[in-house]
């Protein structure tokens, strides 16, 4: 049971079916009795009505009064009426219920029918007994999945580590992830995704005191810019399979870089400076341009983006809260 929900509303969805173990006369959740009596397995009440409510689920795991023929292979049994009854305690009423179903379909309704429809109507979720594969075996259809994201939302893993900033992401290549954050103890740290698995968290000595932002301008490079103790600009990239040191490019930052490249070989960095006006560095494969001032009033970090060959946009936040952008196109 706990695999058949692990494999379909978990794996497809951000919920998470917790605290499997025996009920106390006291319990919440979902309790569940397994009986096996002439009566199909069903639930009491459907999602939060069913919290603590005993017996709210009644499941069958040998079938010898009801549907005998599961007997033979209770286990494919067992999983899809798992996926069945658990899509009830989500909160899912059987698809026959709703008032849009089509001519087609001549099931009764059966059960609560819930409050809203989430999806177009579904001739094969697992909550449809006008489905001709019972259950749908157990597997998610298209719109089982849309609609548990819809109130669930989507699936996310841990990556772990702890963090006092917003991530940066950056990719050198195809199913390639460098994800980057100010670690609690103010370092910035570093994991890598290689294709197959994830390396990391990796610390990379030193204080930073901002948000990093983080580029790839081409095959297995990347690079990252953060502040430094002093609010100075640092910056550490990967060069093929190696992590160079910190390179300081100086200046005096009071909000979080940004970073963008219009091509191979080319990286612009922009910071508040301290007299909050935008100021600008660029490197163009070769070395660092002076940081060039560039006006504005930031109330904000500014963000850059590039869209095409030396293009790119930037925009901030000015003292009167509208936003501003400037554009970038071989040329301010
Ligand atoms: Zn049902």
């Amino acid at each position: 049971m706990r695999n058949a929900v692990k494999y379909t509303w978990e794996f497809d969805s951000g919920v998470r079916f917790t605290g499997w173990s025996a009920c106390s006369p006291n319990s919440s959740g979902i309790r569940i009795s397994v009986a096996d009596t002439a009566d199909p397995p069903h639930v009491k009440a459907l999602g939060s009505d069913l919290n603590g409510m005993a017996k709210g689920m009644v499941l069958n795991l040998t079938f010898a009064n009801w549907s005998p023929g599961c007997a033979t292979n209770p286990q494919y049994c067992i999983e899809t009426i798992a996926v069945h009854e658990s899509g009830h305690a989500l909160g899912f009423a059987h698809e026959q219920n709703r008032p849009d179903r089509p001519s087609t379909c001549t099931q009764s309704a059966q059960g609560a029918s819930g409050d809203w429809l989430v999806t177009p109507w579904d001739a094969n979720p697992v909550m449809n007994g006008c489905n001709p594969t019972w259950n749908n075996g157990g597997v998610l259809s298209r719109y089982d999945v849309s609609g548990v994201q819809s109130v669930y939302g989507v699936p996310w893993d841990s990556l772990g580590g702890g963090f006092t900033s917003a991530p940066a992401v950056a990719s050198r290549g195809v199913n390639r992830l460098d994800v980057f954050g100010r670690g609690l103890d103010n370092q910035l740290y570093h994991r890598e995704w290689d294709g197959t698995g994830w390396i990391g968290w990796t610390p990379h000595a030193g204080i930073i005191t901002s948000d990093p932002a983080a580029v790839s301008w081409g095959p297995d490079r990347v690079d990252v810019f953060v502040l430094g103790a002093d609010g100075s600009m640092m910056h550490w990239a990967r060069v093929g399979t190696a992590w160079t040191t910190w390179e300081s490019l100086g200046g005096g930052f009071t909000a979080s870089p940004a970073v963008a490249s219009r091509g191979m070989y080319q990286l612009d960095v922009f910071g508040r400076g301290r007299d909050n006006a935008l100021w600008m560095k660029s490197w163009n494969g070769a070395t660092w341009t002076d940081w060039k001032w560039l006006g504005g009033e930031l109330t904000s970090a500014p963000e850059a983006k590039r869209w095409g060959a030396g293009r790119i946009d930037v925009v901030y936040r000015a003292p009167d809260n509208s936003f501003r952008r400037s554009v970038f196109n071989n040329g301010w």
